[in-house]
């Protein structure tokens, strides 16, 4: 098969494209910014429902098929760019995305997203559906890792649409689902230095099948053993890391926080 280095599978079930816009619950007045319209199947459902689109799509082959097809409408915007690199702060204040990412750059996009979420309302975005599964995890299922951490300390996450690859064309190997991330105001838990949250996650995570005190060796010298159990912060470290809650990655920074200093 004919190598597609943009992960351009297109959306071809209008039903399917219908209700990921529905599930943006679009007013009106706002902004809306979709990534990658590719041939605008998204983009036609989202003009119904918003007066401010603005669509930014990488391919400028598909770029002038857009402009052709949506140009005269007043409140359609095309930008030429690469979402990979865009700053997405130039949108504007506040604005709602809608997207289908592309599967080779969907986790990156997010990541970007997430880095600009002061500005973003909500996301209601199509990914892989094993990205989704991680994304939505909960501790102890074998997609729980950092990136649902991640993900998770920033935003209230819900899947809220499942796609097979038979909506697409050409359709791809796997199937997609479609998740709505709210981001939060206040991170889901209390972390005194995220550098130190998140190296601690990195870590936990690093070897999934190894046991927490094989993974934080770096703070080894915090270790309390006791009774033959190794602690911190009151957490077991026999486990391993996907068995612990944001809560308890929060309570093991914020220990260690202070011995840094
Ligand atoms: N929204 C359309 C749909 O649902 O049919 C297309 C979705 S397709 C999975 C991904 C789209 O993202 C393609 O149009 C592709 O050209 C575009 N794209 C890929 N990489 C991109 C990037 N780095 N920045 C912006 N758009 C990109």
């Amino acid at each position: 098969m004919k190598k597609r280095p943009l992960g351009q599978n297109f959306l071809i079930d209008r039903e399917a494209a219908r209700e990921i816009v529905l599930q943006a619950d679009i007013n009106p007045e706002d902004p809306v910014l979709e990534i990658g319209p590719g041939k605008g199947i998204l983009t036609e459902f989202l003009l119904e429902k918003t007066g401010a689109l603005i669509a930014l799509e990488v391919d400028s082959k598909l770029c002038t098929a857009l402009d052709a097809r949506f140009g005269s409408n007043p409140g359609f915007k095309l930008l030429e760019a690469d979402a990979l690199k865009f700053d997405f702060g130039r949108i504007g204040p506040r604005f709602k995305v809608v997207a289908n990412l592309p599967y080779y750059a969907a986790t990156h996009i997010l990541k970007r997203l997430i880095y600009f979420q002061s500005h973003v309302i909500d996301m209601t975005v199509m990914l892989q559906k094993e990205v989704v599964d991680r994304l939505v995890a909960e501790p102890g299922q074998k997609e729980y890792g950092s990136l649902s951490v991640f993900v998770q300390y920033h935003n209230e996450v819900r899947r809220v649409l499942e796609v097979g690859r038979e909506a697409f064309s050409p359709p791809p190997k796997i199937d997609s689902s479609v998740v709505k991330l709210i981001p939060l105001q206040i991170p889901k838990v209390d972390v005194k230095n995220e550098t130190i949250f998140f190296k601690i996650v990195h870590a936990a995570f690093l070897h999934k099948r190894k046991m927490l005190k094989n993974n934080l060796k770096g703070w080894e010298n915090q270790f309390l053993k006791e009774n033959g159990k190794i602690h911190m912060a009151g957490i077991d470290l026999s486990q391993r890391g996907e068995t612990l809650s944001l809560e308890d990655f929060a309570t093991l920074s914020n220990f260690v926080h202070p011995h840094h200093e």
